[in-house]
Order: C-alpha cells, then sequence, then structure tokens
C-alpha cells in the first residue's frame, strides 16, 4: 500500500466532512493522505493525467481532485487498495461535481469516457442511488466492451444520447433500440464492433472529443 496526495500533479482532497464545516460533498474539500495499492494508483495517475489534458483549455488549470476515498479497511476492491472514488474536478474555470450529471452530462461523459480507457469498472450516475454522488473507479474487471455490464451500457447509452444525438431511454439493459442506435453511431464514426477491443478505445476517444466539444 503507497500513500499519495496528488493524481496527475494536481492535489487530492476529502470533501465528506460535515456539511457544517464547509468542506463537505461539492466544496473542494481538504488535503488527506489517500492510501492505495501501488500499481492501481499508478493507473489512476495515468488515467487522471489523459482525463486532464483532454478537458478543453478554456476551463483553466485543473487545481483540485476531491474523492470520498481509495483505501477502506471494508470488503470489495477498497479493501485491496484498488478502487477510487472520484467526487468530482475543480478548475480554475469549471467545478465538475459528479452529483451534477443531469445539467452537466456532456462533460461528465466526456470524463467517464477517458477513464473507461483504463479501468473495467466504473459505477456511474445511471448505475444506481448510491453512485449518483460519485464515480466508483477499480481495476477489478478489464478494460473493454461487455453488453451484459449495467454501467457499461449506461455509459453507452448516455454517450449515444449526448455525444451522437440518439434519443434512445437509458436503462442500462442492452437492447434492439440501443443495438441499433449504436450501429448506426459506429458507421457514422467509420469505426468497427465495439466488441474489438481496440474498436471501443477509439469509441471512447471519439465520444471524449465530442463530449468535450459540446461541454
Ligand atoms: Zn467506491
Amino acid at each position: 500500500m503507497i500513500t499519495f496526495r496528488d493524481l496527475a500533479g494536481v492535489p487530492v482532497h476529502y470533501d465528506r466532512y460535515p456539511k457544517e464545516s464547509g468542506f463537505g460533498y461539492g466544496t473542494r474539500g481538504k488535503p488527506l493522505p489517500f492510501k492505495g495499492e501501488g500499481a492501481f494508483i499508478e493507473a489512476l495517475d495515468r488515467a487522471m493525467t489523459e482525463v486532464l489534458a483532454a478537458v478543453p483549455a478554456s476551463f483553466g488549470a485543473a487545481e483540485v481532485i476531491t474523492s470520498a476515498g481509495a483505501y477502506v479497511s471494508k470488503p470489495g476492491y477498497h479493501g485491496l487498495g484498488r478502487a477510487f472514488d472520484l467526487d468530482g474536478i475543480f478548475f480554475a474555470g469549471k467545478e465538475f461535481v459528479t452529483l451534477n450529471f443531469p445539467s452537466d452530462m456532456q462533460f461528465y461523459i466526456g470524463v467517464e469516457a477517458v477513464l473507461r480507457k483504463h479501468f473495467g469498472t466504473i459505477l456511474n450516475y445511471d448505475y444506481d442511488l448510491a453512485h449518483r454522488d460519485h464515480f466508483h473507479i477499480d481495476n477489478g474487471s478489464s478494460v473493454g466492451w461487455n453488453k451484459v455490464s449495467k454501467s457499461r451500457v449506461c455509459f453507452l447509452q448516455n454517450a449515444l444520447n449526448q455525444c451522437f444525438g440518439a434519443g434512445i431511454q437509458v436503462d442500462g439493459a442492452y437492447g434492439p433500440e440501443t443495438e441499433k442506435a449504436l450501429k448506426l453511431t459506429l458507421e457514422d464514426l467509420g469505426i468497427g464492433t465495439i466488441g474489438v477491443p481496440a474498436n471501443w478505445l477509439t469509441f471512447l476517444d471519439r465520444t471524449a472529443a465530442a463530449a468535450f466539444k459540446l461541454a
């Protein structure tokens, strides 16, 4: 287990103090040493570096990344030091807070698209109520497209709607409507089936570019 205080050169703050402290959820929080397993934190650092490089320069420099925690003594990937809860990213000219997904969908999808290039498991706003206020990121599954993973299907449906003009229901279930919208979008983009790992990565790149252009 290693201790880290920043990711991609940006300080990571804890923002789950009581609201009345002024350092609660949605604020920039306060510095805290976080712990995690070395290889996971290195991958997270690479992922955040790529996220910050993809965000349009017009939002200004990233100043604080907020988190609800990494290693925590509990079962699951947090207990292994192989999970991180991303609450938000504060730029000089933009506050990205995951709970604001309904009013900031494109930015949210841009961040998620880049994260998905690095991690197989990202639990998101539409996955369940517990994950509305953060991205849960872990390396318990490999990067790639998987039509039976609810969080991945929710991401795909939101990406198709918000970035590529589809008007499909976001329900986390991969049915004929989603399949048709995906097929049309991939044809438009000139990308082959996303079941091929390289095509999935290309789709994520194109999604992030489209999302941040609209954000
Ligand atoms: Zn988590």
